[in-house]
C-alpha cells in the first residue's frame, strides 16, 4: 500500500539541526541568548520594533490581553471561525468574548459584522489572517479598538504594500510544529510599545519578585527559540514554495465546480492552507481523499459558536460545511503534488 500523504510536515534543514545542536553544546537551555536573537527577528518579520517569546500562541494571545489590561466586565471581538485557542485566551484572561462572523469571499473576520457587534464595553479585536490571507487592516482598524494581529498563520504577507503583523497595538504569532515557522512549539508577542514590551517581559516567568503576586511560567527555551530563528531565516523561500504549489493547484482545479482560494490585488498571500469550497459540503470529498491516501482536513475543527451549542452565524456555519484544505508545504515532492491532484479531482468528480 502507498504511503498516506500527511495535511502538513514540518520542513526540517541540516541547518535546523546545527542550530540546536549549537545551543545544546553551549550548555544554556534556558534563559539562553537564542531568545533575544529569536525575539529581534520575529520582531522585524512582523513589523515591530520589539518582541517577547513565550511557550505557545495561546499563552502569546492571553499576555497581550493581560498586559492591555484586558479583563472582567470588558469584551473582545473575534470571528467565530477559528481555532479556539482564542476562546480560551480571552477566557482565561477574564473577558467576555464576542464572536463575529465571517467574509464569505475571504474566510476572514467581516469588518461589516464586526461594526454590528461593538458595544462600550469593546476593549479589543483579535484579528486572525487566516490561512496565510490578511483580513481587511484598515476597514477594521477604522472601527475604533484596538488591534490585536494573530498572525499564527499569516507571516511575511503584505497588505496594501505594509507587512501584516505592524497593524496592531500587539501581534502575537504561533511557531507550533505545523504552522509556517516551526519551533515544535512556541509563539511571541510583538509591540512597538516600550511600556508593553517590558510588562510582557515581567508577565513571562514568576521568577525574581520581590514581592509575590500571581504568575505562571511562559518561558521559551533556547532550543526553541534556536530552531524558530532558523528557520525564520527561511521565509522567503518557504513562501516562494508555499506559493508555487498554490499556484499549480489553482491551474489543476480552475476547471472543477469548486471555489478556489480568493487573492484580492491589495494583498499577498503566504498559503499556510490552500482551501477550496466545495459547494454542498467537503465531507464526501474528506473522506473519498482519505480513501485515495491523501489525508484533506477542515481548516478548522469546529466554529466556536457551535462548540458553545449557540447559533446565528450563517456563513461561518456554510464555510464550515464547505470548506476543504489539501496537502501543501515546502517538502511536498513533485509526485505527491500530482497524487494530491489526482485525488482531489476524483473526489469532487464523484460528487456531480
Ligand atoms: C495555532 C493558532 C493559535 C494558537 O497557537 P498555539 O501555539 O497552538 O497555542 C492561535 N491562533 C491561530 C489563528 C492559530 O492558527
Amino acid at each position: 500500500m502507498i504511503k498516506p500523504i500527511p495535511h502538513s510536515h514540518p520542513w526540517l534543514t541540516p541547518a535546523d539541526l546545527g542550530a540546536v545542536t549549537s545551543v545544546l553544546r553551549s550548555g544554556q537551555l534556558s534563559p539562553s541568548p537564542a531568545v533575544e536573537r529569536f525575539e529581534r527577528a520575529a520582531a522585524r518579520a512582523v513589523g515591530q520594533t520589539g518582541a517577547v517569546a513565550v511557550s505557545s500562541g495561546t499563552a502569546a494571545l492571553y499576555m497581550a490581553l493581560r498586559a492591555l489590561d484586558i479583563g472582567r466586565g470588558d469584551a473582545v471581538l473575534f470571528p467565530s471561525y477559528v481555532c479556539s485557542a482564542l476562546w480560551h485566551a480571552v477566557t482565561a484572561a477574564g473577558a467576555t468574548p464576542r464572536l463575529v462572523d465571517l467574509d464569505p469571499a475571504t474566510f476572514n473576520l467581516s469588518a461589516a459584522a464586526a461594526r454590528r457587534r461593538l458595544t462600550r464595553r469593546t476593549k479589543a479585536i483579535i484579528i486572525p489572517h487566516l490561512f496565510g490571507l490578511p483580513a481587511d487592516l484598515d476597514e477594521l482598524r477604522a472601527l475604533g479598538p484596538p488591534l490585536i494581529e494573530d498572525c499564527a498563520q499569516t507571516l511575511g504577507v503584505r497588505y496594501r504594500g505594509r507587512l501584516v503583523g505592524s497593524f496592531g497595538v500587539a501581534t502575537v504569532c504561533s511557531f507550533y510544529a505545523t504552522k509556517l515557522v516551526a519551533a515544535g512549539e512556541g509563539g511571541l508577542v510583538a509591540s512597538s510599545s516600550p511600556r508593553l514590551l517590558a510588562r510582557l517581559r515581567a508577565a513571562r516567568s514568576y521568577d525574581e519578585q520581590p514581592r509575590l503576586a500571581p504568575s505562571f511560567n511562559f518561558k521559551l527555551s533556547g532550543l526553541h527559540a534556536a530552531l524558530g530563528l532558523s528557520q525564520l531565516r527561511r521565509l522567503t523561500r518557504i513562501l516562494a514554495l508555499r506559493r508555487r504549489i498554490a499556484r499549480r493547484y489553482d491551474r489543476a482545479f480552475a476547471p472543477l465546480p469548486v471555489a478556489l482560494p480568493a487573492r484580492p490585488a491589495d494583498r499577498g498571500h503566504g498559503y499556510y492552507r490552500y482551501v477550496l469550497r466545495v459547494p454542498g459540503g467537503a465531507g464526501p470529498a474528506l473522506a473519498r481523499m482519505a480513501r485515495l491516501g491523501v489525508t484533506a482536513r477542515r481548516p478548522v475543527y469546529v466554529p466556536i459558536h457551535r462548540a458553545l451549542g449557540r447559533g446565528g452565524f450563517a456563513e461561518t456555519d456554510r464555510a464550515w460545511r464547505e470548506a476543504l484544505s489539501l496537502p501543501l508545504y515546502p517538502g511536498l515532492g513533485n509526485a505527491e503534488i500530482e497524487r494530491v491532484i489526482a485525488a482531489f479531482r476524483a473526489a469532487v468528480g464523484r460528487i456531480r
